[in-house]
């Protein structure tokens, strides 16, 4: 039940900046096709299996809602809770799931059919009662098993491509997968109830400069369809049916926003060069391939991550060699030269995509990225030979994430060459000597022993993302721990300063992609640790440009000593920040 429809506030995580004011789209399940076939009488245990694991992930979904939910304030916290609680109950031992499980066993019906099926039966029933309570109770169980079919089919929200210019999406959560599949010349804004700051929903709609706000608690009982939502998503601030005085008031700081954004575009040009004349490199991170050409409007000097992971979402077989080759061929030609580093397959962790199954009771430490490339040998060969190809064509260079020792390194070395062997026996000419094959430094114990990673390596690329998440044992992704998220905590600065050194010493190229790259806050800091190379979403690139030509590099470097000689982290942000405050930031 929907309450109150003047105007209201709320409040989450700010994600990407930027205001859009439009009608909201609610991103239910409505949308979804349900398949509908019949399953073989084997298959009905890992059938009632699959039902099983939707249920569980169902409850998985509610419990995280109602620690969110308990959060709000006053009378709206209980009201959600025992929402949530009568969904968690319609979940458990109910008649939608015993009635979906006996469909599947006696009617080989498969889970996603049975599950409809058998909300039909139920729907009618309570239709028949007509009782106001019990009606809404109906709709409950709707949602309840909207949610089922959804978790089944892991159906991304197709209907995001199809929507009027101007839209802000509005949904529980939204993955990686689905929010690629966003248009930005359409949807204006993303707000959502679940999702961490640091996750791949939150750089994909930095990537795609999306004003975005997630985590914001019981957002879908406040939002109605076509509901008027202002996001303000340098704030983390939803207002839902704003008066005209406030709407009135984001108008004017949209238009400023916009005048902000033409200032820092005459940066283009110019060089990230400091006051005392060093100069920097800025490079663009790219997440699908219509971001290269942003990242030359914002002035990039190259790429300096390509998250290949794009190749394999919203598909369910996997894209092969010539698929793989296309994409980093126009990316590469697209640069004019420049140079595109182009990272092994990420996936896992928060980054699952519909073809490569990764069951991992923790994903986070699971079989992901280049353990999972090492694992199913296949995906590797396969996308080694695509960079290879591309790499006759201009600056390539290859890039290997989640590298916790050197051996992960020489193996993947060794299949480089194993795939230019073969590529060369099929006639196709590669580059003497092959493109330099680097590793991210984002997992601690890489970064502690980064000089003896250092052997192996011909270039670093600092993943702060996730060394900090690995660091301070906090998982990226989830809002209930954004909080403890610290890119200033003195552990972090620690790994990336023996990182940096570790490079130097060994006299092979290091930058940093993590988002830390792309604020400004940071950019004197990264600076004075070494760092003359930064890669970060193209929308970034202007101000932290603006930041470097108006900063001292001496200084900044005396103040990241003092700043290394610290244990405390709000003494370490206070001397970050005055820095800022001194020095022209
Ligand atoms: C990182 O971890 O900082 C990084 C750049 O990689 P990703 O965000 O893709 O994990
Ligand atoms: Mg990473």
């Amino acid at each position: 039940m929907k309450t109150d429809r003047g105007e209201r506030t709320l409040t989450g995580l700010a994600i990407s900046p930027g205001i859009a004011i439009g009608p909201a789209f609610i991103s239910d399940d409505g949308a979804i096709q349900v398949p509908d076939y019949h399953i073989a009488h084997d298959d009905i245990a890992a059938e009632r299996k699959r039902l099983a694991d939707a249920v569980a992930l169902s409850l998985k979904q509610l419990a995280k809602l109602k620690v969110k939910a308990a959060a709000l304030p006053g009378a709206a916290a209980e009201e959600a809770g025992y929402l949530l609680d009568a969904h968690v109950a319609m979940l458990t031992n109910s008649r939608l799931v015993r009635g979906a499980d006996r469909r599947i066993g006696e009617e080989r019906l498969n889970a996603e059919r049975a599950v409809q099926v058998e909300l039909g039966q139920i729907g009618s029933s309570f239709a028949a009662m007509d009782d106001a309570y019990l009606a809404a109770r109906g709709d409950d169980i709707r949602v309840v098993g909207a949610r089922l079919i959804r978790n089944l089919t892991k159906t991304p929200y197709a209907a995001l491509q199809r929507l009027a210019p101007g839209t802000i999406v509005v949904a529980e959560e939204l993955t990686p997968a689905d929010t690629a599949l966003i248009d930005p010349s359409r949807v204006a804004a993303l707000a959502t109830e679940l999702g961490g700051a640091e996750g791949h929903t939150a750089i994909m709609a930095r990537a795609l400069g999306l004003p975005a706000v997630l985590g914001v608690a019981d957002l879908l009982r406040r939002v109605e369809p076509g509901d008027t939502v202002i996001v303000d998503g340098g704030l983390g601030r939803i207002v839902v049916n704003p008066t005209t005085a406030t709407r009135a008031s984001y108008e004017r700081q949209r238009e400023e926003l916009e005048q902000e954004r033409r200032r820092l575009g005459r940066f283009r040009r110019l060089p990230a060069v400091t006051r005392d004349g060093v100069e920097i490199t800025l490079e663009a991170n790219v997440e699908l391939p219509r971001e290269r050409e942003l990242a030359l409007a914002a002035g990039a000097q190259g790429l300096g991550l390509v998250r290949t992971e794009f190749l394999y979402m919203n598909r369910h077989d996997l894209p092969d060699e010539d698929d793989q080759y296309a994409a980093y061929a126009a990316l590469v030609r697209g640069m004019d030269g420049k140079p595109v580093t182009l990272r092994t397959l990420d996936i896992g962790g928060d980054k699952l995509a519909g073809s490569i199954a990764t069951d991992s009771p923790n994903p986070a430490l699971g079989l992901r990225a280049v353990r999972l490339a090492l694992k199913e040998r296949r995906l590797l060969d396969v996308q080694l030979a695509a960079m290879l190809r591309a790499s006759a064509i201009g600056k390539v260079r290859i890039l290997v994430p989640m590298i916790a020792n050197a051996g992960e390194l020489r193996t993947v070395r060794a299949a480089m060459h194993q795939a230019a062997r073969r590529l060369k026996r099929r006639g196709i000419a590669l580059p003497d000597p092959l493109p330099p094959l680097g590793a991210m430094i984002e997992i601690p114990g890489a970064a502690l022993a980064a000089d003896a990673l250092a052997d192996e390596a011909e270039f670093f690329s600092i993943g702060t993302n996730d060394l900090i998440q690995y660091t301070l044992a906090i998982d990226r992704g989830d809002e209930q721990v954004a909080y403890l998220y610290n890119p200033l905590h003195p552990a972090v600065l620690r790994l990336i300063q023996f990182a940096v050194e570790a490079a130097m010493r060994a006299r092979i190229p290091v930058n940093l992609c993590g988002e830390m790259a792309g604020d400004a806050r940071f950019t004197a800091l990264l600076l004075g640790l070494g760092l003359r190379n930064l890669s970060m979403a193209p929308s970034n690139i202007g101000r932290v440009k603006e930041r470097i030509r108006t900063l001292d590099l001496r200084a900044a470097t005396q103040r990241a000593r003092q700043v290394m000689d610290q244990i405390d982290d709000a003494r370490i942000a206070s001397l970050v920040d005055d820095f800022n405050e001194m020095h022209g930031a």
